[in-house]
């Protein structure tokens, strides 16, 4: 051993209970020796020690007579020859039961096996679960976009549902709400409202003059005179043809007076293009108990009729 193994430190015992003694306390890894003797040394001992394997040596086993015991030989010979297998290994059997300390690893591997399939799996669906949580997240925020857009779309719906298309103003539908919706609020909690109706003068005339299309330009440009003149809580709409109606709300007599009159001016002095002059006439009423929108609305025509009778650009409270 010490030559086919010089990297094994090697110690020698003096005997085989001293060795099974150091290895049953661990201060050497292994003991090597001869089958028989180490067995019935273990079981003499108590040391539960098993045996680990077999080394490539082997023992051979002679016996040695002196000249005077020639005969033994012959009887002891004779003795083996007669030695059946059967017999030959009881007895073997009974000095020699090899139990190799053989551990079954294989249930270690199987559940190594498991486990690491197991881990496999988990990291597997770790990664798909991922993976579609990501997608999903995806689809929500794609969601979400076409949500907004659509919200937009909505808006700008909306928004065309209640727009007259030349001016960009306020159409009729718009206005008939609102002004149920003020008549309705002046109504329940006595707040002031009136309404502003402006009709262009001679609006005929400037059609007949320069064309339709010119006229068109000047409802235009009129509808963006209102805009700017006006308080941003007015709604500006587009009664009909050249009519125009402002709805003001918390407003007093002075107040939409005052603002009648401010458009009157703007627009008496406003440079046109291609026409330069024009004016509107400007019918005006104020909410009073009891009234609706037609109670309203003949008001401020009979305002507009008169400011028309009595020369035009001109401003009629009624
Ligand atoms: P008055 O001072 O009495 O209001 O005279 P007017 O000519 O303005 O009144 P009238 O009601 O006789 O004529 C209104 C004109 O407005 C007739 C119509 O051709 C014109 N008009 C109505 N809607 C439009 C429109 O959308 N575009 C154009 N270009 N003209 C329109
Ligand atoms: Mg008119
Ligand atoms: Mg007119």
């Amino acid at each position: 051993m010490k030559n086919n193994y010089p990297a094994i430190e090697l110690i020698t015992t003096a005997n085989v209970p001293e060795g099974l003694h150091l290895l049953s306390r661990g201060k050497i890894d292994a003991f090597v020796g001869h089958l028989a003797v180490v067995m019935d040394a273990i079981r003499k001992s108590g040391f539960n020690l098993r045996i680990a394997g077999k080394t490539e040596y082997v023992f051979e086993h002679r016996m040695g007579f002196p000249p005077e015991h020639a005969n033994t030989v012959a009887i002891i010979n004779k003795v083996f020859k007669e030695i059946s297998p059967e017999e030959h290994n009881r007895i073997y059997n009974k000095w020699i039961r090899i139990k190799m300390d053989r551990t079954d690893y294989s249930l270690a591997w199987k559940v190594l096996a498991a486990t690491g399939i197991l881990i496999f799996i988990i990291a597997f669906w770790n990664r798909k679960l991922s993976t579609e949580k990501k997608r999903i997240q995806q689809l929500v925020n794609d969601l979400n976009t076409l949500k907004i857009k659509l919200e937009e779309k909505n808006h700008a719906l909306n928004r065309l549902a209640v727009t007259d298309q030349l001016t960009g103003l306020y159409n009729r539908l718009k206005l008939d709400e609102t002004f149920q919706y003020e008549v309705d609020r002046s109504e329940k909690y006595g707040h002031s409202f009136g309404i502003i109706l402006m009709d262009i003068d001679f609006f005929k005339e400037i059609n007949d003059t320069y064309g339709h299309q010119t006229g068109d330009r000047i409802l235009v440009s009129l509808s963006d005179l209102i805009l700017a003149n006006t308080r941003k809580t007015d709604i500006i709409g587009r009664w009909g043809g050249e009519e125009f109606l402002i709805i003001c709300p918390e407003i007093d007599e002075s107040g939409i007076k005052k603002l009648a009159e401010k458009l009157q001016g703007v627009i008496a002095s406003f440079d046109f293009p291609e026409i330069q002059k024009t004016t509107a006439s400007f019918g005006v009423t104020l909410y009073r108990k009891n009234d609706d929108i037609q109670s309203l609305m003949k008001r401020a025509d009979e305002a507009l009729y008169t400011a028309k009778k009595s020369g035009r650009n001109k401003v009629v409270l009624s």
